[in-house]
């Protein structure tokens, strides 16, 4: 059993800032990150000053038995929200801090009913907190990154011209799942030839031709912490333009990731990088922020983006992945994942970025 007694501390200082007696914890990675339950979406946690309690339900008896480091209430059938009523009035709180951007407004409504002290909206309290990794979470993400550095070696074995995007995402799957305790971090992004100017494309039944490129966005899962990485390879001998496009793709991610460091912006990161697309003349084709932060979650806390205001610090996970996207005709995405340090960064992703063609 391992505690968050460092991240409880955080919490509730800026709790107490927010002026709320408790905070009512219903997004899942929060959840997962201050109780150690790994179905976090059947459960909600309730911190306060003076105490930190996990409410599920009976399916889970046995699982938060093993994996929870905080205690555990079981609750039952339609009195669920009861169960958190009497511990709240037990506790005398009478200001509930509820996540804000995690609660619908039906939700909001059901509490209000369900409690008698005063509910306040609070935004990013533990989203935030999040940003910023213990070694233990950095671990994880590293494993999750080598998961991704072996499944890339493995599809250059596997890849040949003929074979459709849904033959390789479900190589690619199967070689995540076997290799990361089953579970990806999102769903595989295979693009080739003009689908590969979707960012987020759909694999599809079109067989790869040669001469074109090829797009893998992937990740996996290690003990809930989650990698990703993108690499475009291509097939037999891609013409020129595919090849500024790759070329310029690259320079700019290189510059991202070389301007990586603390105190510095989000969005001073992705100036350096974007301003090496729009200086080849790609700006258009360059739409998507920069990159993010990467943790229980796939996106999360900070952003690397035209108009993002955080700032990194060490122990944050970031990619850095710009993109350059011609409708009709292709696509190129590189994306790293970086550990951000005290003196600079880390590259967590391994694999080659030279362009690889087979
Ligand atoms: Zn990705
Ligand atoms: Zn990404």
């Amino acid at each position: 059993m391992k505690s968050n007694q460092a991240a409880l501390k955080q919490l509730r200082e800026r709790m107490e800032r927010k002026r709320v007696d408790a905070l009512y914890i219903s997004n899942p990675p929060n959840v997962r990150y201050l109780s150690g339950f790994s179905t976090p979406v059947d459960g909600k946690v309730v911190v306060t000053q003076t105490s930190v309690r996990l409410f599920t339900d009976f399916r889970y008896i046995v699982q938060t038995e093993e994996e929870c480091f905080v205690p555990v209430t079981i609750w039952k059938g339609k009195e669920r929200l009861s169960h958190v009523k009497r511990h709240l009035n037990r506790l005398k709180v009478e200001t509930l801090g509820i996540e804000a951007e995690h609660t619908s407004v039906g939700m909001l409504r059901t509490l209000k009913s369900a409690f008698d002290c005063r509910i306040k909206q609070t935004n990013g309290l533990v989203d935030e907190m999040r940003a910023v990794k213990t070694p233990e979470e950095i671990e994880r993400i590293r494993k999750a990154a080598e998961v991704n550095d072996l499944a890339f070696k493995h599809m250059l074995g596997f890849l040949k011209p003929g074979q459709t995007e849904i033959d390789v995402t479900l190589e690619l799957e199967w070689y995540l799942r076997r290799n990361a305790a089953f579970e990806l971090a999102f769903d595989v992004i295979a693009a080739a030839g003009p689908n590969g100017a979707k960012p987020h494309a759909h694999p599809g039944n079109r067989k790869i031709k040669n001469n074109e490129l090829l797009t893998l966005d992937f990740g996996s899962v290690w003990q809930g912490y989650r990698s990703d990485m993108t690499r475009t390879v291509g097939f037999g001998h891609p013409g020129r333009e595919l090849k500024k496009m790759y070329h310029t793709v690259l320079d700019a991610q290189v510059a991202g990731v070389e301007a990586i460091r603390p105190d510095i912006t989000g969005q001073h990161v992705d100036r350096v990088s974007r301003k090496i697309i729009k200086d080849a003349g790609y700006h258009k084709y360059f739409g998507h922020s920069l990159g993010h932060g990467v943790g229980l979650e796939i996106h999360e806390r900070p952003r690397l983006a035209p108009h993002s205001k955080d700032i990194l610090a060490p122990n944050m996970v970031v990619t850095v992945e710009p993109g350059i996207y011609v409708p009709n005709f292709a696509g190129v995405r590189i994306e790293d994942l970086v550990l951000v340090t005290e003196t600079g960064k880390d590259v967590l992703s391994q694999s080659p970025k030279e362009l690889i063609c087979l």
